[in-house]
């Protein structure tokens, strides 16, 4: 692949070649390069980087996983401005689910052959603290095998700020709880312009960034993520991924970069779609940008299948699960389906011309689709 590169890389235009060698030299590559290769309109050359990039670190595996998504509410006392899921209480769509109702779910996953459930949901103000405890406590009692991804660092801040405790003392409930991993939820961009336009209220980049540091040190993997498409500039998508390569240089601790598209439907910031080319850039340039990261996701609920597939040629090398009840993205209009059995993603995989790893919550490998 290395020579086919090469020989593309005598086509570019300067700008792009000499950043080209860079990466096929294995150097890092600065902020500015970043946004080099967000403007050229070389969009294949730069798929091409990043896929070369991947394959270094992944050979051909692209890996999903049997999960279920569970948002045991969406009544949320922030009203983030681009988010089309979280309600008031009452609201006539407001819903919260009991702990049995939480249970019963996660039971169907384990039925399923799930390995992993993934909570995340609204933040409101009536839960007490030691809801969010017993409910992995409890999941975790019940099923043992199941990995217990849970509670965004938005979420961890708000136990931190109900409780009077710090964000150590609350992952190390959460841990005692049963706690597996954080997932990346909230991060959105990290830019404090970007952040007071588009979620006020919520924790800021930087308690976001505190508790992944809090869990990394305590040896919690967590995933990151970056909301794009709405108001924010070139110059600030790309300081976040900056912002999120520091904090893995000094702790190590991110498991995965997962890229989300903005849906705009049903949200009061309005706006449009990203374009597929924004899509596919976005995960090639962070690809190449985020050099100390392993994987790269390509969500298939806020990509669509389709650009997902892409993707897995544009330095992805992970599409998430079959989640079963994905309801955050689908508030604001995904026309994705709610969820996916194993064989679906496998096929989707293989057609994109890679080869399907069924993997855990941490990245092993459970099986490998020849
Ligand atoms: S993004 Fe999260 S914190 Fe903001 S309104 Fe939606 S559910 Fe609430």
């Amino acid at each position: 692949m290395e020579s086919l590169v090469e020989e593309i890389l005598k086509t570019a235009d300067r700008e792009i070649a000499l950043i080209g060698e860079k990466v096929l030299e294995g150097r890092r590559i600065s902020e500015e390069e970043a946004l080099k290769l967000y403007r050229s309109n070389q969009l294949t050359l730069v798929g091409l980087l990043a896929e070369f990039v991947n394959r270094k670190k992944n050979g051909m595996n692209a890996y999903f996983i049997i999960n279920r998504q569970i948002n045991p509410t969406n009544i949320c006392m922030y009203q983030c401005d681009f988010c089309a899921f979280g309600v008031t209480r009452s609201d006539p769509k407001a819903y919260e689910m009991t702990l049995e109702e939480i249970l019963k779910k996660v039971e169907e996953t384990v039925r399923a052959g799930g390995r992993e459930v993934h909570i995340v949901g609204g933040i409101p103000s009536h839960w007490d603290y030691g809801r969010y405890i017993d409910i992995v406590r409890e999941i975790k009692k019940r099923f043992p095998s199941v990995a217990v991804k849970a509670w965004t660092a938005v979420e961890i801040h708000h136990m931190a700020k109900i409780s009077g405790k710090s964000y150590e003392e609350v992952l190390k409930e959460l841990l005692d709880a049963g706690l597996d991993a954080i997932p990346g939820g909230g991060a959105e961009i990290f830019s404090e312009r970007v952040r007071r336009i588009i979620a006020p209220y919520k924790a800021s980049a930087e308690e976001y960034l505190e508790v992944h540091r809090t869990a990394h040190k305590l040896g919690i993997p967590t995933n990151v993520t970056m909301l794009y498409g709405h108001v924010e500039t070139l110059e600030e998508r790309v300081r976040h991924m900056a912002t999120v390569r520091e904090l893995q240089d000094e702790t190590g601790g991110f498991q995965v970069f997962i890229p989300l598209a903005y849906w705009p439907e049903g949200t009061r910031l309005g706006g449009s779609r990203t374009s597929s080319v924004d899509d596919l850039k976005t995960i090639a340039v962070s690809r190449i940008f985020l050099d100390n990261f392993d994987h790269i996701k390509a969500y298939w609920v806020t990509l669509g299948e389709r650009v997902a597939q892409i993707a897995l040629n544009f330095g992805a090398d992970d599409i998430d699960g079959t989640i079963e009840e994905e309801r955050i993205v689908h508030s604001a209009g995904t026309d994705s389906a709610r969820g996916h059995p194993a064989e679906r993603l496998v096929s989707m995989i293989k057609k994109a011309g890679k080869v399907p790893v069924e993997r855990d919550t941490f990245y092993r490998t459970i099986k490998v689709y020849d």
